[in-house]
């Protein structure tokens, strides 16, 4: 079993070890970081660090391992070794989301009327992620979200002692995605946490989140990781970035943005490439019929994208401005320096920073809420001298 990236945060593995080692469990933790730097793997970690039981014999082992020979011998310290043994009966299950005291829920497209108030079935999604750790599934209905009936249905378990009469972990990966009826349907089971449990929230946007739900967690920061880290695990799954390893500047720290431009692309960064060539070749309908279509999709599936198409317009134009300026500083975006370098050179001074300067505004306007056909409209007008 890999403990996969969580060894390189080392911030992070130093905290929760210090945790294990004390027996001293917060009620919750919030696991703040950027996709892909190993927030769900730490999460998985810790459950299985408290969970943990080599020597445990299950009465039917699904994993057809034999419990007497499985995982290291008792040494009684179980539970303060983060990552667990990774191989006993318990760990396992953990790690293929089959625990009955782990459970673990992350953003889904509302089921449909009338079910509307049901929780989403979360079966499919972990399936697949007990499979593909580091990569997303493929979500039909977009408009992804935490609902209310989907903390309620975990929340609602915890009158009961956990199911093998350890520690109970809740994971809610993505908490940024729930909303704030569901954010304060949780919040009582953070204000008065049931025993041995342990409830651990992971999000790239903790501002998203209710101050009283932040105030409840102990918060532990995952940072970007380490280019080296990212150029071996490709390296190690047989996977390339376009142009070797100096692009490993692309995958930003995050391993699960690696793999999806080494597979291929990251579909925001493939919208931003488009809207950027239609700007600079003066094909304004074509963007403002983009913009239509996305802006008047309903709920928060439509501000994530406008975020992730914006953040990646922004290295991108970002880079235009560092080749404009005849700066050394490396690209963000070294594999269309190509593109970026044209369009520099086309546009009148300073129109990289001023395209900068409006991004940065629109972005700032869609945490805010602004109506986001107004932000796309004024935004590509403001892009209009890089096409000059
Ligand atoms: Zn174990």
């Amino acid at each position: 079993m890999s403990v996969g990236p969580l060894l390189d945060q080392k911030r992070a593995r130093k905290v929760l070890e210090q945790v294990l080692t004390s027996g001293e469990l917060p009620p919750a933790f919030l696991f703040v970081g950027p996709h892909g730097t190993g927030r769900e793997e730490a999460a998985l970690e810790l459950a299985r660090a408290l969970n943990c039981a080599p020597g445990s014999a299950p009465t039917a082992d699904l994993f057809g391992g034999d419990p007497a020979t499985d995982g290291p011998e008792d040494t009684g310290l179980y539970g303060s070794v983060l990552g667990g043994c990774g191989t006993c009966h318990s760990c396992r299950r953990i790690s293929t989301y089959g625990h009955p005291d782990v459970i673990v829920r992350l953003p889904l497209p509302r089921p449909k009327s009338p079910k509307q108030n049901d929780p989403a079935d979360p079966t499919a999604a972990l399936a697949f992620k007990a499979e593909n750790p580091y990569r997303d599934p493929e979500i039909e209905g977009g408009n992804l979200s935490i609902g209310i009936a989907d903390v309620r249905a975990v929340t609602s378990q915890l009158a009961y002692a956990p199911v093998e009469g350890r520690q109970r972990v809740i994971i809610f990966r993505e908490a940024e995605l729930m909303n704030e009826q569901a954010q304060n349907a949780l919040l009582k089971s953070l204000e008065e946490p049931p025993d041995h449990t342990l409830i651990i929230l992971t999000t790239n946007r903790p501002e998203a989140l209710l101050s009283t739900v932040r105030s409840r967690c102990r918060t532990i920061y995952f940072g970007p990781l380490p280019r080296d880290v990212i150029a071996t695990w490709l390296e190690g799954a047989g996977l390339v970035m376009p142009g070797g390893a100096d692009f490993a500047a692309l995958a930003r720290g995050s391993l699960k943005r690696a793999i999806a431009i080494a597979e291929g692309g990251v579909p925001a960064r493939e919208e931003a490439l488009q809207i950027l060539s239609w700007v600079i070749e003066g094909r304004s309908p074509e963007a403002l019929k983009w913009a239509a279509a996305h802006a008047f999709k309903s709920g928060r599936g439509a501000q994530v994208t406008a975020r992730q198409v914006l953040d990646e317009l922004l290295s991108l134009t970002r880079d235009v401005a560092v080749l404009q300026a005849g700066s050394e500083v490396p690209l963000m975006n070294p594999d269309q320096e190509q593109l970026l370098r044209s369009v520099g050179a086309g546009a009148s001074v300073g129109a990289g920073v001023e395209a900068l300067e409006a991004i940065i505004t629109a972005r700032g306007e869609v945490d805010r809420f602004v109506n986001l056909a107004l932000i796309y409209t004024s935004l590509f007008e403001a892009l209009k001298p890089l096409g000059a």
